[in-house]
Parts: structure tokens; C-alpha cells; sequence
């Protein structure tokens, strides 16, 4: 979500005549875009800030601004930590970043405005232009909500983004088209509940947006998240199926496998309720990719409750989790939970729970060796490739991108496969696997009889 807003920034900015610098050194303006869901990511940004004070001294017309969540959570009392910062603005200030740049660059002030507002078209209206890129990209991240009204006990997003508002359907539709004008060919659909898209305020469905992003010319894929399981819908599970662009991968956080946990974390779903939705989505798609997001260590996790999220993987098989320790945030209840883990027991914990994860990812990439997968090509990789070949007088280049399953694939393209002029960005190509490892997949272009290119 912070990388979509980023790009908000960027474009909003343009025409105050910003554009993207090349360093720190030679910045008039740095933004910090903050996160505030786990006090790790806090800590960096203050780590950060504090890096930039000794360039204010040096060059004094700078302007600091820091937006985000923990721009909204601590306000002005960033100045306070901070004194060389001339702008607080919140989630939801991004429309009004031009007009608090132009106040410092003409009253040389510090201002901060975290104030909040549930009006759709604030959001809605963002600017929908493409940014100007010398190197269009492929893939794009586009949010479609923002805000969340489901409070789970340790979660902070419902105090910083506000509460849960979509966007018109039409705006996105048309914010897509715009972006694949540009060479997108893959969106992410953001939302902290994607399920509940368009509730509120009564307009499509998640499955219907999803349908009609799904008839946009020129657009290969489409992914989303975030799912919550307690309102995974029947129909969202058949869009897996009915809609060709919607890629066979999905990312449904479990947080935990012990039902005492989930209830304390006010997930509004338990075990048995997350497999019964698993088994749906294999029963409907049988190669679907599931990917989840654990946290360890959550206060009062015994020994038993950790083993029981040991045995939810093991019942699952992900092919991918984002595990994390507990850390408590200021406004979440959990914060003021007592029997807190000790650091070094959640360590432990997380130790042990990516250890066996490890076990199945590394399993679920073997089991592809020797398979054909199509892969979209979102550029070159940045390894340098040596050609094997010591008579060929042609160089080899390494490409990558990702199968429909959300694995990374490498592939080198070689002179035999391929005409050396063509630009493989954007495709999407069959790529014969040839090397598992745990966070990639390295293989070659399909030989000519195996159909080498999709599209
Ligand atoms: N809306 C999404 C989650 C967004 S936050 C959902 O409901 O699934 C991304 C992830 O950060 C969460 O899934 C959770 O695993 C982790 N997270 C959130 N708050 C945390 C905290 N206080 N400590 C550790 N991890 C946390
Ligand atoms: Fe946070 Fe829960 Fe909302 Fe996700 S659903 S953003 S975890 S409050």
C-alpha cells in the first residue's frame, strides 16, 4: 500500500515541478513514507530520520516531510523527536501535499496535518495519470479500498488508515486502463479486507470489480490481496475458476492455528473454519498457490497454541508464509494484554515455525523440475549471466518474473530459443524449470515444439 501511495505522491507532485532524484545529495525534497504495523518498521524510520539531520544542516532549504502511518499515529511529536522535519501528513493527506509544500516553500514553516476524513471522493479522485517512467513497468500495485473496521486485537491499521472506504468501481477500472495504456500487464488489487470491497456503500462486489477488471484489453493478470477467511465468499472461491486474468495463487492469513489465540486476536474465525475454506479453494482449483501471513509469540501463546499453528502448516502446506514476532502497538488492545512471551522465546518460536516452512517451500518448488510454466516477464534480472558456450559469439541475458502460482522464476535466454531482438518484458513466456531453489526457480525458454511464447 505505501509503494501505491508513494507513486500518489510522485504523481500528485509533478506538477509542482518534482520529479524522482537521482540521490539524497541532490533532493530539494525527501518523503518518508512511513509503516507502522510492527515496531520494528517503526524504529527504522526514526533510525532514518535521524541519518538525514546531518544533509538539513548541510543544506538548509531542504524540505523533510514524513507521511504514512506513523506520520498519522505520532503527529507533531515527530518534530518534537525530530526538529529538522518541516511536514507531518497523514493516510488520508496525500490530496493536500501539494498545497502544505507550497506553504514551507514560501513561509519556510513546519506544518503537520494528520487530519482524517471518510469522504470517497478524496480518495477516489486521486490523480489516475500514469507516471512518466523511462522504464515502464509491468506489474502495478492498485488500491481499491482504504482503512479497515475489523480492529483484530494487535493490529494498528484501523487507528492510522481509518475506517474502511472503496473506491467507485469506475475509477478503478479506469485507473487500470490507464496503466496498461503505459505496459502494465498485472495488477494487485489492495484492499486490508478485499471481501468487503463495496459493502459499505453499496456498489459492486469484490468478485464483480473483479469481473470487470477481468475484460480489460491488453491486461494479462490480475492478483489481489488481502482475503480475510471469515468473509472468503463462495463466489470470490468460483472466480478462481470463471475468470481467465485472476491468477491461481492467494494470500488468506491464518495468524494462528489455536482457535484460544484466534479468539483473543478477534479474528472472527477459527481452524476449523480456515481449512474449510482451504479445502473449497483446492476443491474449485486444484493448483491454487495458498500463501499465509503467522504471527508467533501473541501474549498468552503457550507451548500447546504454538504447536497447534505448527500442526496447521503441516496440515496446509503453504507454499509460502510471512511469519512474524508479536510486538505491541501503541492503540491496540493487545498492547495492554498481559503474560507477554519473552523476546528470545518468540525468536525461538519464529526459529522454529520457518524452519518447517522451509521444508514444504522447498518441496513445492522441487515437485516443478522439469515442468513448463508460464511465466510473465517483468524485466532483466540484474545477475550477470556467463555464456556456457564458449564458441557462441552471442551473449546471454537473464530475465525474470513470476508463474501464475506467485513463484519468481529466472531464466537465461539463449540465442537458440530466442531472436536476439526480441524484447521479452511484458511477455509471457514457457519456461522449461530446470533448478529449484528456496526463493526461485531457474530454467530456459521451451524449445520451439513445446510452444515457447503465450502471448
Ligand atoms: N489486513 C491483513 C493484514 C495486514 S497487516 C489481514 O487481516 O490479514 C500484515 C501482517 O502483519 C498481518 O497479517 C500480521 O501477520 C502482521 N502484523 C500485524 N500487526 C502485527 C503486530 N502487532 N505484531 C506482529 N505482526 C503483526
Ligand atoms: Fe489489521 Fe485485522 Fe484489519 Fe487486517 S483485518 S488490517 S489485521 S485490523
Amino acid at each position: 500500500m505505501n509503494v501505491y501511495d508513494s507513486e500518489q505522491i510522485e504523481k500528485i507532485l509533478a506538477p509542482l515541478g518534482y520529479k524522482i532524484a537521482s540521490s539524497f545529495e541532490v533532493a530539494d525534497l525527501i518523503i518518508v513514507n512511513t509503516c507502522a504495523i510492527r515496531e520494528k518498521a517503526e524504529q527504522k524510520v526514526f533510525s532514518f530520520l535521524g541519518r538525514l539531520a546531518g544533509l538539513k544542516r548541510r543544506k538548509p532549504d531542504l524540505i523533510i516531510g514524513v507521511g504514512g502511518c506513523v506520520a498519522q499515529q505520532e503527529g507533531d511529536k515527530i518534530m518534537e523527536r525530530m526538529p529538522h522535519v518541516d511536514l507531518v501528513f497523514g493516510t488520508h493527506a496525500i490530496l493536500r501535499l501539494p498545497y502544505l509544500i507550497e506553504r514551507i516553500e514560501s513561509e519556510r514553516c513546519s506544518l503537520v496535518d494528520v487530519e482524517m476524513s471518510e469522504i470517497i471522493e478524496e480518495f477516489g479522485s486521486v490523480i489516475e495519470l500514469p507516471l512518466d517512467r523511462s522504464d515502464p513497468k509491468v506489474t502495478s500495485f492498485v488500491t481499491i479500498m482504504r482503512g479497515c473496521d475489523n480492529f483484530c486485537t494487535y493490529c494498528v491499521v484501523p487507528y492510522v488508515r481509518g475506517r474502511e472506504t472503496s473506491r467507485f468501481p469506475e475509477s478503478i477500472v479506469s485507473e487500470v486502463r490507464g496503466l496498461v495504456k503505459t505496459g502494465v500487464r498485472e495488477v494487485t488489487l489492495l484492499g486490508q479486507n478485499v471481501n468487503s470491497y463495496g459493502k459499505k456503500e453499496n456498489l459492486n462486489s469484490f468478485p464483480q470489480l473483479l469481473a470487470r477488471v477481468n475484460e480489460i484489453d491488453g491486461l494479462f493478470r490480475i492478483r489481489f490481496t488481502t482475503s480475510h477467511s471469515k468473509d472468503l465468499s463462495d463466489d470470490l472461491i468460483s472466480a478462481f475458476k470463471d475468470l481467465d486474468k485472476l491468477c491461481n495463487h492467494i494470500h488468506l492469513p491464518v495468524q494462528s492455528g489455536s482457535n484460544r489465540i484466534l479468539k483473543r486476536m478477534n479474528r472472527k474465525y477459527n481452524r476449523e473454519l480456515y481449512l474449510e475454506k482451504i479445502d473449497k479453494l483446492r476443491n474449485n482449483c486444484p493448483d491454487i498457490a495458498i500463501s499465509s501471513d503467522i504471527i508467533v509469540g501473541f501474549p498468552g501463546e503457550t507451548r500447546a497454541d504454538f504447536e497447534e499453528t505448527l500442526n496447521l502448516i503441516k496440515q496446509v502446506e503453504f507454499d509460502s508464509l510471512f511469519a512474524f514476532k508479536y510486538s505491541d502497538r501503541p492503540n491496540a488492545p493487545a498492547a495492554r494484554f498481559a503474560d507477554k512471551i519473552t523476546e528470545q522465546e518468540k525468536k525461538d518460536r519464529l526459529q522454529t515455525l520457518l524452519n518447517l516452512q522451509e521444508y514444504f517451500t522447498a518441496r513445492k518448488n522441487r515437485v516443478l523440475v522439469g515442468s513448463n510454466e508460464l511465466v510473465l516477464v517483468e524485466g532483466l534480472s540484474k545477475k550477470k549471466v556467463d555464456n556456457d558456450d564458449a564458441q557462441s559469439k552471442y551473449q546471454c541475458v537473464q530475465w525474470t518474473g513470476r508463474t501464475e502460482t506467485n513463484k519468481v522464476v529466472n531464466f537465461i535466454q539463449s540465442e537458440a530459443a530466442i531472436p536476439r531482438d526480441r524484447i521479452l518484458k511484458g511477455k509471457i513466456v514457457n519456461v522449461k524449470i530446470e533448478k529449484a531453489y528456496l526463493h526461485s526457480l531457474l530454467g530456459k525458454p521451451a524449445l520451439k515444439g513445446e510452444q515457447s511464447y503465450a502471448a
